[in-house]
């Protein structure tokens, strides 16, 4: 499956739709999410044209990898999440209902979680 260039989060990355951010660095940008699911619902996605997980760890470059990931850990320090805990989760496919078809990490927290799976 080709990466669609007209996703929204390849528009948000563009800057071409705004978006409310809270974290961003060369490898990743964290915004608010627009329907949360949570009292704090954060998505964070790689500066780079790729569709899910698997073909994050495929095909980008070892310093995205390492740079993205610390992104995520940097937003959750940004959000205060750190010490009362929070979860993340990347939706990848149809099964797993993915809804923007560029790879993203939800942060939720604010609040205790329930489980995690329905
Ligand atoms: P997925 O189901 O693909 O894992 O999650 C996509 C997420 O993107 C959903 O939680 C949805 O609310 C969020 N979303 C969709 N469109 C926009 C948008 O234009 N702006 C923002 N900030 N979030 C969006």
């Amino acid at each position: 499956m080709a990466y669609d260039q007209t996703n929204i989060f390849a528009k948000i990355l563009k800057g071409d739709i705004p978006c409310n951010k809270v974290y961003e660095d060369e490898f990743a940008l964290a915004f608010h999410d627009i329907n949360p699911q949570a009292p704090v619902h954060v998505l964070v996605i790689p500066k780079g044209d790729y569709i899910s997980m698997a073909d994050f760890t495929a095909k980008a470059p070892a310093d995205l990898i390492t740079g993205y990931m610390r992104a995520v850990g940097k937003t959750a320090e940004a959000l205060n999440l750190v010490d009362a805990g929070y979860r993340t989760l990347a939706n990848a496919g149809e099964n797993a209902h993915q809804e923007v078809p560029h790879l993203h990490i939800h942060i939720f927290g604010g609040k205790p979680l329930g489980p995690m799976l329905d």
